[in-house]
């Protein structure tokens, strides 16, 4: 009896919890409501739906290639020539209208086609990760090129992914003569979450109906909400001191490097009074040219990622006084840049369980031993759960309480997702339980995992598009959960002013070091059916 009452007890405290969780969640934000796929829309639009899946599927060659070219051109965030050159010109062949150079930034373009409404926006990242260069279908450190920049996160096959998905609907488009126009573009420089801001900035969604974004990962999925994560914003600050001799005269220089090391302290000591939910790091971009010189000139590179617009805000204020205070100590001055910034994702309802009823539908790949084999030979390698692939897809994100937010990473996919109303795509082209912007996460890019994964996405991707096209009432539910939920207290202010730039010259160095090496394994798909063909890998390569 005793024990009946204290679980009585205990159920009358959790409901008390949750009572006053739902009371924060008032002030926070919208409450979670339920969620559930979409209903199939009529026999017609089923039937085409079903037609623009075959066609994904039959374009697998199509898709494997341009996968595999894109992985092969391995460019960081910018300076994504050849990616945007090939991707561009590939869509450029197929009717659509490409302006290129868009917002200022060389290697960003968009590509039109069709006519009149809706607008549907298409897109997807194209840069890739440092250091991370990695010989596919090995499942252990190899890099292709020592040191060079590799898709160390698989940027290389969302775009691909898009297109596949874009030139399956257009032909059923011209056929049927739906209304309506397809705009495909890139994320350059997501990992600098440097130019989304500016592609909203210039317009690039004043017309867009609904904007349906492709990200990889380790399962088909997708969701909606605020989700788990962060927004942030990215500022380097340059300090200016006064050089001397530093051994002869020591006391007739300013160091600027010590103005940035004080503020890295005063930023470490501080980081145990910011909520748990930040994330802050930094990198010295310059730390001075060499030790007998009083360095004059330093520079360092913070992020500054919280999971709401006023503390991203807070964050960036406290690292502008922090730096103002370094350069007070040493008697340097301090100027600062921003490089990049992303608003929170909040995606949308509609959308989200529209895309859903559609991966259901289509459900995951069917992976081979070998698929399998160099999952586990790489999450081995790792020391992580040998758990192979995803074998099932995962639940309907959706309503999840902002409070419980604990942060990570970013996406400046965020800045649209306040602009018009969005959703992402998560395509099964890589392996689970890896670290994330590392080698590893490149080894499944350039193999059969990467291309089904994508045929997977590229058929949802299509069945979504299809049903925005022909479901009107989609689009108008869509926005008005945008419209009456998610921006009815909460609207979007960019973090960049109408004077900051992008930081286009970023990772131009890096890129003209490697280049010419790098261009020497280029895909060459006219001598070879897929890049571990010319690279000679057997498939999987694993450590016995
Ligand atoms: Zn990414």
């Amino acid at each position: 009896m005793r024990l009946t009452s204290k679980i009585y007890t205990s159920i009358a405290l959790a409901s008390v919890f949750v009572a006053g969780a739902a009371a924060q969640r008032g002030r926070a934000g919208a409450p979670p409501a339920p969620t559930a796929p979409t209903p199939p829309g009529p026999p017609r639009v089923e039937a085409l739906k079903k037609e623009a899946a075959e066609a994904v599927e039959a374009m697998r060659t199509e898709t494997q290639q341009m996968v595999d070219q894109v992985f092969s051109f391995g460019e960081l965030g910018f300076q994504e020539v050849e990616t945007s050159k090939y991707l561009a010109g590939i869509l450029e062949k197929n009717g659509f209208k490409i302006e290129r150079s868009y917002a200022g930034i060389p290697t960003a373009w968009f590509a039109t086609w069709g006519s009149g409404k809706p607008v549907i926006a298409i897109g997807s990242d194209i840069d890739d990760i440092p250091q991370a260069s990695q010989k596919p279908g090995v499942a252990y450190h190899d890099p292709i090129i020592e040191g060079a920049p590799g898709h160390g996160e698989g940027h290389n096959s969302g775009v691909p992914l898009n297109i596949t998905a874009a030139l399956a609907v257009k032909k059923i488009m011209e056929r049927e003569h739906l209304p309506g126009t397809l705009k495909l573009w890139p994320g350059v420089a997501e990992e600098l979450v440097g130019a989304k801001a500016y592609f909203i900035r210039a317009g690039l969604f004043r017309d867009v109906d609904v904007s349906l974004f492709a990200h990889v990962g380790a399962n088909l999925g997708t969701g909606w909400g605020a989700g788990f994560g962060t927004g942030l914003v990215s500022v380097e600050y340059s300090f200016k001191g006064e050089s001397a001799h530093a051994a002869a005269q020591p006391w007739r220089g300013r160091s600027a490097l010590d103005a940035v090391e004080l503020m890295d302290v005063g930023w470490n000591f501080r980081r145990e009074h910011l909520r748990l939910s930040q994330r802050s790091h930094y990198v010295i971009t310059n730390g001075g040219d060499q030790p007998n010189v009083v360095p004059p000139n330093a520079s360092v590179w913070y992020y500054f990622r919280e999971t709401d617009y006023d503390h991203i805000k807070e964050l960036r204020e406290i690292g502008d006084r922090m730096a103002r205070a370094a350069s007070m100590m040493t008697d340097t001055t301090v100027t600062s840049r921003i490089l990049g910034s992303a608003w929170p994702q909040h995606m949308n309802k509609t959308v989200a369980e529209t895309m859903y009823a559609n991966i259901v539908t289509i459900g995951l790949p069917t992976w081979d031993a070998a698929d399998v084999a160099l999952a586990k030979g790489i999450q081995r390698e790792l020391k992580q759960p040998e758990v192979g692939l995803a074998t099932r897809v995962g639940p309907l994100r959706g309503g999840i309480d902002p409070e419980q937010n604990m942060g990570g990473p970013s996406d400046d996919i965020g800045d649209v997702s306040w602009n018009v109303p969005t959703v992402t795509l998560s395509y099964p082209a890589n392996i689970p339980n890896l670290p994330g912007h590392n080698w590893a996460n490149a080894i499944a890019m350039a193999t059969p995992i990467a291309h089904k994964g994508v045929t997977a996405g590229a058929k949802v991707q299509a069945m979504t598009i299809i049903d925005m096209l022909m479901r009107p009432e989609l689009v108008d539910a869509a926005w008005d959960y945008f419209r009456n939920v998610q921006t009815k207290s909460q609207k979007y202010i960019p973090f960049i002013s109408d004077k900051d730039q992008p930081a286009i010259d970023l990772n131009a160095k890096i890129v003209e070091r490697y280049r010419d090496e790098m261009k020497k394994y280029y895909f060459d798909p006219v001598k070879y059916k897929t890049y571990l063909d010319q690279l000679g890998i057997k498939y999987p390569t694993v450590r016995q």
